[in-house]
């Protein structure tokens, strides 16, 4: 019972907003777009105690949703004690039943509301509504019909319609008509509330054992992303695993719960990701740390005002290290790396895939700063010429996309990769959207060289370790070493990044079939025999290519450091 009294009491802005939102809009319909059923709760008790709601203190508070029916929530009885509401209200002990029977159809309680709404001061709440929501269309059609009603606007009624996915289930002339909000995950100081109402209730110290300090801005930060109800699950998950609050464990819980969603994937900077990996494409690599670590990490950049990068792009033939540079980037800057899984954005229902696009949008500015990586971003920026339903919605889902690469206020960086620039529409290559083009093509010789030393771990040209493991190879390195850039390297020009992994994989397979005692230059002359490059479209490739590094590179000084480098191919 104590766990009732204390109850974090969370920020009610989002309902005000909403309200003003519905005045301004003189719209009697509203909605809030969440799928937290903390803010379902919040909002009930928004208008039992709250000293906010004082103009809906003589209307009566009707909730609907498709399993529990209508129901009237019983405002007397718990306005001694704000707290027991928060609390009970989900269990159902509030709804009287007006008649003692079930009114579980949405078409029955549309018409047992209309009355009440029109000669009565009400507050009509519907939730759990599907996109296939039976009895759809005579909930647009009321909707419609409430949302200019001189009748309601007379007993000041309104409608409130609470859930995720209502831009599918609404059309566009009913959304023309209704004041709509999107409901924020959490705010940090909720999230303070929770922690410290849950490190209390659990009697644990928000201490770190070792250092002593308090560790509640570094769990906030990590519960970034979730919603209030996530955010309690998984603070209560760590301390039924651990009976603390373990930063690592909640990562997991919260990394799990994201991927559910479908669309996001967390992926948390590891150590060990980062330039070592990359063989070669110096120059990408200065740029990348002079133009873009170094403007988020050095004070004097901070100091002279000069704005973070927030849209990065990579583009270049698939293979040659573009996700590799976002991982490395990311490690860089120590910010989560997020990932839009484009694959899953497009849903089975008309409309969902906007809900899902915005939802992620959402969680993503929540989490931010952060690298919200896009790859093959062209998925999006192509330019739709259809007319059909799934046309509208891939435009749907790019305009949503532009917008928030466009919004002044947005915090997540972007980074994206395309094997194909031109596909991008114009608008979203437009400068402004990203701040840096940059291209990553096929490796030079010395680049290939590189490559294949890491591949088969060996340090590089200049003596940093190689993260693969190294095969068993002929005693003399330097022999070895020079036999790959003499005999090698010059017979892979125009061969990918993923290609001269290969190459090396299938060296060893063919060592390790003969049981070799080493990995010898037979092996790779074998196995360079078993590879098929078309040179007739790979060069057409190139030349494709190096026309769009011409077209995209904004920044003179790259682009010469570039052409030079690629003068080697
Ligand atoms: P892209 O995103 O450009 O299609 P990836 O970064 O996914 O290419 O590369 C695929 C794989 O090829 C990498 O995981 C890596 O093993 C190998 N690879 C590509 N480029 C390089 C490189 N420059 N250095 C080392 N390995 C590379």
């Amino acid at each position: 019972m104590q766990t009732i009294l204390h109850r974090p009491a969370y920020d009610n802005e989002w309902i005000l907003q909403g309200l003003r939102k519905h005045r301004a809009n003189y719209s009697m319909v509203m909605c809030f777009e969440t799928s937290d059923p903390v803010r379902l709760e919040q909002i009930k008790a928004f208008f039992c105690t709250s000293t906010l709601s004082e103009e809906y203190r003589e209307h009566s508070i009707y909730i609907y949703d498709p399993w529990n029916g209508l129901g009237l929530l019983d405002k007397h009885s718990n306005l001694l004690n704000p707290s027991v509401i928060a609390q009970e209200s989900g269990v159902g002990k509030q709804f009287q039943r007006d008649t003692g029977e079930r009114i579980q159809e949405l078409a029955g309680c549309l018409n047992v509301m209309d009355s009440k709404l029109r000669n009565n001061k009400t507050v009509l709440i519907l939730h759990g509504l599907s996109q296939d929501q039976e009895g759809k269309t005579r909930l647009l059609a009321a909707l419609k019909a409430w949302a200019i009603s001189g009748e309601l606007i007379q007993y000041h009624s309104i409608v409130i319609l609470f859930g995720s996915g209502l831009s599918g289930l609404l059309d566009s002339e009913t959304k023309d008509l209704i004041a709509t909000v999107e409901v924020k995950l959490g705010a940090d100081s909720e999230y303070e509330g929770l922690i410290a109402y849950l490190a209390k209730l659990f009697g644990i110290s928000l201490k770190d054992e070792k250092t002593r300090e308090d560790i509640t801005g570094i769990l906030i930060q990590a519960l970034r992303g979730l919603n209030l109800h996530q955010a309690e699950a998984v603070l209560r998950e760590s301390y039924a695993l651990s009976a603390r609050f373990d930063l690592e464990q909640i990562k997991v819980s919260k990394g799990d719960l994201i991927k559910k969603t479908g669309i996001l994937e967390i992926k948390e900077p590891k150590e060990g990701k980062g330039f070592k990996r990359i063989g070669g494409y110096q120059v990408v690599k200065d740029f990348i740390q002079r133009k873009i670590i170094d403007a988020m990490h050095k004070e004097s950049f901070k100091r002279f005002t000069v704005p973070l990068p927030r849209g990065i792009l990579l583009f270049g033939p698939p293979g040659n290290g573009k996700t590799l540079f976002a991982e490395a980037l990311a490690e860089a800057i120590k910010l989560p790396f997020i990932r839009l899984k484009t694959e899953n954005i497009y849903g089975r229902f008309l409309g969902e895939s906007g809900q899902k696009m915005g939802s992620a949008i959402r969680t993503a500015e929540q989490m931010s700063p952060a690298i919200i990586f896009i790859d093959e971003i062209d998925r999006f920026g192509r330019r739709v010429a259809t007319s059909d339903s799934g046309g509208e919605e891939t435009r749907r889902v790019f305009s949503q996309l532009l917008e928030w690469l466009g919004d002044e206020d947005r915090k997540a960086i972007i980074l994206g990769t395309t094997n194909r620039p031109k596909d991008l529409d114009e608008a979203f290559i437009r400068t402004g959207r990203f701040d840096y083009k940059i291209p990553i093509g096929y490796p030079d010789d010395e680049a290939r060289f590189e490559i294949l030393r890491l591949h088969l771990g060996l340090p590089d040209s200049e003596g940093n370790r190689s993260p693969k493991p190294q095969p068993p190879l002929p005693p003399s390195k330097q022999e070895f070493l020079f036999f790959l850039q003499k005999e090698i390297v010059p017979r892979t020009t125009n061969y990918s990044g993923a290609e001269l992994e290969q190459l090396v994989t299938r060296a060893k397979r063919n060592a390790a079939e003969r049981e070799a005692r080493v990995v010898e230059e037979e092996d790779f002359i074998k196995s360079l025999s078993s590879f098929r490059i078309d040179p007739v479209s790979r060069n057409k490739q190139i030349k494709e290519f190096e026309k769009q590094i011409i077209e995209y590179t904004d920044d003179e000084t790259f682009l010469k450091g570039l052409i030079g480098e690629m003068k080697d191919v």
